[in-house]
């Protein structure tokens, strides 16, 4: 049976069992009270793919960004990409979250929160990322050489094994990141 997971839950789920890209596109939004089409579509289906429901998705978009904006725009522009990215609106089509290759072959511009952080961010931030998530000066070299081979699933698989030491994942490393928190709930249960 799938884990039903609320918006309560999930600034403590980003922060032990999210893959970098959908902790950092929380970071983003909690910082800033908003993200843009790429990091909604990106992060809210990655959202409904570990258990939040419609309903929840709107109250968790929402509470955020009317923070900062009225909530009628948040009704009149925002509201439709949600319930889009659940089936309910335009085509209806009940849309999977995206996987690695997808993430790593988008092309986030200047603002956006969506991305693979071993990819799209620069060397600086990602160290700084990694560094603030534990992970020590010899990882941090093995991930740079991965960086700089292009090899960003084996790199995110090593801060996979960083994070869970006992934890066994396949050798390709990570190649989707609603797997990569599916594992990281089993490791940690
Ligand atoms: Fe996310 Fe995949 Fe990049 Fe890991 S390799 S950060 S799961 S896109």
């Amino acid at each position: 049976l799938k884990e039903v997971v609320t918006p309560d839950m999930i600034d403590n789920l980003a922060l032990e069992h999210f893959p970098p890209c959908m902790e950092s596109i929380h970071l983003n939004l909690r910082k800033n009270h908003h993200i843009k089409y790429g990091g909604r579509l990106h992060y809210g289906l990655f959202l409904k793919g570990i258990g939040l429901s419609l309903e929840d998705a709107v109250k968790f978009f929402r509470d955020e960004f009317i923070q900062k904006l009225a909530p009628e725009k948040f009704d009149k522009e925002y509201r439709y990409g949600i319930r889009y990215n659940y089936g309910k609106e335009g085509k209806k089509v009940d849309f999977s979250p995206y996987g690695c290759e997808k993430i790593i072959n988008s092309t986030p511009g200047v603002g956006d929160a969506h991305g693979c952080p071993f990819k799209h961010f620069d060397w600086t931030n990602l160290k700084k990322f990694l560094v603030r998530k534990g992970v020590g000066d010899e990882v941090l070299q093995n991930i740079e050489s991965l960086v700089e081979e292009k090899n960003y699933s084996k790199a995110c698989g090593i801060y996979f094994t960083v994070r869970h030491p006992s934890h066994q994942i396949s050798d390709e490393g990570i190649t989707h990141p609603n797997t990569f928190y599916a594992e990281s709930r089993k490791a940690l249960q």
